[in-house]
């Protein structure tokens, strides 16, 4: 019996696409190569700690993520995630919440006095630049290099001076492009805030995000398929989609919420568009809090000027103490990408050796740990380098949505989890425009 539409990956991608169809009306059937959903955010839990190998926390509330996580228990992060760091030449420094985050002493004075002059810098209002080139133009080379660097690492493990600006943050060139100034931009969407309106906060399931998975699989009913591996996806006769793995699906649609290389060679391309991804390690470490004395807070992200490896570095246990057995510390290391692809040639030993050495010395403390794990995501995380636009225009060039082909997933318009909710709603109500 052919279904309406088949989702190929029940990562969180390809379970918001389906719950939006299902939300439309529209019969999709999920299938994952895997016996369970969730994709790279396979938690796991080790002696009475969460360890989150990828998504942990996301921003609520949300347009369109509030409601694909409805009816999904989810709890603030601890008050201590409002405090973050950055590292700078191995010093820590703490960052006011928002705009005050100036003030912080991690620029000097004239740095700050150029990045206050950033309204009057006149717009650019096309092209494809990339994040460092965007930032240094807006707000100078010392502040755009510093914002570029956390922003690039913080969100992509990328390098801000490959990342596209208008395809890795969209919303900040759409501040430049709405308003000419980034600061212009941000007080008039403040100011168009409907009153009262609550500020989007981090939030944590209750549970964990491989529990999240499971409820919104099961929310699918017999519309989730496990342990279907997919091997190719072909063009029928009669203008339909045939989905081949254990058994043969048909469909009038299908969405493909696997990473642009996977889907491209399900597809049977053979010249695939090219779409680069940086690995990354996620290295957790874990001890009694006197021998790990973490501080309070989110975490701290690598300024431009480290060497460091650790890219960023969440403190678990004060942001999210439900993770951790009391009196513990957890810290949870993301280690590698775009600068520093070669320290993934490190087996796990030497490269938590290598982690506990470097959150001492940014620490300033003796890191002492009793517990560590490593997880490693490769090839990793998407890279939107510049061009990446453009390549997302060929791909929809040889498969037009018109076809009944479409992608979803972090390897094409947002890595975090807010954005593939947007996304999902956005490619299912395409679908649905064109219907069964
Ligand atoms: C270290 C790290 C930290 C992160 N932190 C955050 C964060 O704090 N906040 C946030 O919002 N996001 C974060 N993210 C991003 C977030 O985790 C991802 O956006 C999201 O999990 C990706 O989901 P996806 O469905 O697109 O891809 P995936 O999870 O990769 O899902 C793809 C699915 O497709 C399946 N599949 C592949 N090939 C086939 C095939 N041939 N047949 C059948 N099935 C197939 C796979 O088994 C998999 O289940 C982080 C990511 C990483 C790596």
């Amino acid at each position: 019996m052919p279904f309406d539409v088949v989702v190929i990956g029940g990562g969180f991608g390809g379970l918001f696409v389906a719950g939006e169809l299902r939300r439309r009306g529209l019969e999709a059937v999920v299938v994952d190569r895997e016996d369970v959903p969730g994709g790279v955010a396979a938690t796991r839990v080790v002696d009475g700690q969460v360890l989150e190998p990828a998504v942990g926390t996301f921003l609520l509330p949300h347009p369109h993520l509030s409601r694909a996580l409805a009816g999904i228990d989810v709890v603030p992060a601890a008050p201590a995630a409002a405090r973050r760091y950055v590292s700078t030449r191995d010093r820590l420094v703490g960052l006011e919440p928002g705009p005050k985050a100036i003030f912080a002493p991690v620029l000097p004075f004239g740095a700050k006095l150029r990045m206050l002059a950033e309204p009057f810098i006149r717009p650019r209002l096309d092209g494809d630049e990339t994040l460092s080139e965007f930032l240094g133009r807006r707000l100078g080379r010392r502040a755009g290099g510093l914002v570029a660097a956390v922003a690039a690492r913080g969100v992509f493990a990328g390098d801000p001076a490959r990342l596209s600006a208008s395809s890795s943050f969209p919303a900040l060139v759409e501040l430049e492009r709405e308003a000419g100034s980034l600061l212009r931009g941000a007080l008039r969407r403040l100011r168009g805030r409907p009153k009262g309106a609550p500020r989007p906060r981090s939030h944590l399931p209750r549970t964990t995000m491989a529990d999240v998975a499971r409820r919104l699989a099961a929310e699918l009913g017999d519309g989730w398929r496990a342990g279907f591996p997919v091997v190719a996806v072909r063009r029928t006769d009669d203008g339909r989609w045939r989905v081949e793995g254990p058994e043969t699906l048909t469909a009038r649609h299908v969405v493909l919420a696997v990473t642009p290389d996977r889907a491209q060679a399900l597809l049977g391309d053979a010249d695939p568009v090219p779409f680069p991804a940086a690995p990354v390690a996620v290295v957790w470490l874990g001890g009694a809090v006197d021998r790990m004395p973490i501080p309070a807070g989110f975490g701290y992200l690598a300024g431009p000027d480290t060497d460091l490896v650790g890219l960023g570095c969440l403190f678990e246990s004060s942001y999210a103490p439900s993770r951790v057995p009391s009196g513990r510390s957890l810290v949870k290391v993301i280690v590698g990408g775009a600068a520093h692809p070669d320290v993934m040639e490190l087996g796990d030993e030497a490269l938590v050796e290598r982690i506990v050495a470097e959150t001492s010395r940014v620490l300033g403390v003796d890191v002492e740990p009793d517990f560590s794990q490593v997880v490693r995501h490769l090839p990793g995380i998407p890279q939107y380098e510049v061009g990446h636009g453009a390549r997302l225009g060929e791909l929809e060039r040889r498969w037009p949505p018109s076809s009944g082909v479409r992608f979803a997933g972090w390897g094409y318009r947002g890595v975090g989890i807010g954005h593939l909710a947007t996304d999902a709603h956005h490619v299912a109500a395409g679908i649905a425009e064109v219907g069964p």
